[in-house]
């Protein structure tokens, strides 16, 4: 891999930038792997790249039946945080935020990570409750989330509107939470996995298991057969079709979560807000547009499309709170296909087909947990035992009764 650098940008701009290297490979689909992840989103791309760049595994492939970050990996609102309620979660989520930080770095991509700090505005004595409970869960867990008044909200929100239909009575702020790039993300992962060894392939979908005696055997893709003992499944939203395809059911369901962006305008907005309340979360991306983000759809389905309707229901409420964003027109609007379970938190698993494991159920949220996923999955698959962190998102949980509820923490998408 030819590294990116200021000198490589010199060099390149000296013959008009029109031989730079292709940032992945096109390889063919090989007979077989030692490993093979299914699903090009951010999640399955860290995964292999942790396999080869720390866990020695690089006859890896990862299999995408689209384009990399086609999913939701390229159609979420950025924001990356760790301000979650339950042990378990609070060291997934800050693992994948404390490896954010230094990414671009390691990647040598700039995935344009920016903790910008993060506030979940409060609108009732009860956000209030929930929030000191959540920041006091959160200080004991080393994550650094604290409870502000309304002033210190106006304060750093000088354009809000404290006292609109909604009152703002405080927050919960996060200093070190903010967004990164969500192509950059992908791209990066996708190009440093590839610089070790790892097959992508593009515009390959998985559609079937070879299975015998309780082992798994290989994968039918579109590509032909492929012989592999250790898979893991990182499909997001489509992931209960394919556990459906090896005969068993994940407790899990695929909702659209829609968002939108407003045309590009100067820096109003340094901070990532988010309202539970009004269902609603909001920031400003370095091309100047506003990224907008709506509550997740109440029926099952995968459908990839906006709609007026989440429109209409999110700039409502968005406008009371900031009345100048009704002088704004919205670019784009689109959907994703989000996998919710019942208590809001993912499921890293093995399952009961020896050799497959399953890493989804991260809903609204899994954005900001892309590193801290791909590496602990990676760890539980190269090591066949699952890694500390993931050990507590097991399937089992459904079956002990060991839930992990982030409803109140990951109840609003974001
Ligand atoms: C509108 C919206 C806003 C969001 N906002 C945030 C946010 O601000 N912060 C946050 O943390 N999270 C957010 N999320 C959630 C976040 O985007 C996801 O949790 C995360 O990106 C999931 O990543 P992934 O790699 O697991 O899945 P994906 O990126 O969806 O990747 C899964 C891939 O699997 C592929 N695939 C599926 N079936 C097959 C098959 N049979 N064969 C081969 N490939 C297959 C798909 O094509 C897809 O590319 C948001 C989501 C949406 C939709």
């Amino acid at each position: 891999m030819s590294r990116y650098s200021l000198l490589s940008l010199y060099r390149h701009s000296r013959t008009g930038h029109e031989n730079w290297p292709r940032a992945w490979r096109n390889p063919p689909l090989r007979p077989s792997y030692d490993v093979v992840i299914v699903g090009g989103g951010g999640h399955g791309l860290a995964t292999a790249y942790y396999l080869a760049e720390e866990f020695g595994v690089r006859n890896v492939a990862v299999l995408e039946k689209g384009w990399l970050g086609g999913g939701n990996t390229g159609r979420n609102t950025t924001i990356v945080r760790s301000g979650y309620l339950q042990d378990s979660s609070a060291l997934i989520y800050q693992h994948g935020l404390s490896l954010f930080e230094g990414l671009s770095k390691k990647l040598n991509f700039n995935v344009m990570f920016s903790s910008r700090g993060l506030l979940q505005l409060a609108h009732s004595v009860h956000d209030l409750q929930e929030q000191s409970r959540r920041v006091s869960a959160c200080r004991q867990n080393g994550i650094d989330l604290e409870l502000i008044s309304a002033d210190r909200v106006k304060y750093m929100l000088p354009e809000i509107n404290l006292s609109c239909r909604f009152p703002v009575m405080g927050a919960a702020y996060q200093h070190d939470a903010g967004n990164a790039r969500h192509d950059g993300v992908a791209w990066g992962y996708a190009r440093a996995a590839d610089s070790l060894g790892v097959d992508i392939i593009q515009n390959c979908e998985v559609r079937g298991f070879r299975i015998s005696g309780g082992r798994l055997e290989g994968l039918e893709t579109t590509h032909g057969d492929v012989r592999c003992n250790r898979v893991g499944v990182v499909a997001s939203g489509h992931s209960s079709t394919l556990a459906a395809m090896c005969g068993f059911r994940l407790p899990m369901t695929s909702v659209p979560l829609q968002a939108l962006v407003s045309e590009p305008i100067k820096p109003v907005l340094n901070k990532v807000v988010m309202s539970n309340g009004v269902h609603v979360y909001l920031s400003q991306s370095d091309k100047g547009e506003l990224v907008i983000g709506a509550g997740a759809d109440q029926y099952s389905s995968y459908s990839q499309r906006g709609s007026f309707a989440a429109m209409d229901s999110i700039l409502s409420p968005l406008v009371e709170l900031f009345p100048y964003i009704s002088r704004l027109r919205m670019l784009r609007q689109w959907g994703g296909v989000v996998d919710i379970t019942p208590d809001r938190s993912p499921i890293l698993s093995k399952t009961e087909v020896s050799g497959l494991y399953f890493n989804c159920g991260w809903g609204t949220g899994g954005f900001k947990a892309t590193a801290g996923s791909g590496h602990v999955f990676a760890s539980s698959i190269a090591n066949e035992e699952m890694h500390p962190i993931a050990a507590p998102f097991s399937l089992q949980r459904f079956y002990s009764g060991a839930l992990i509820d982030e409803g109140s923490a990951a109840g609003v998408a974001h």
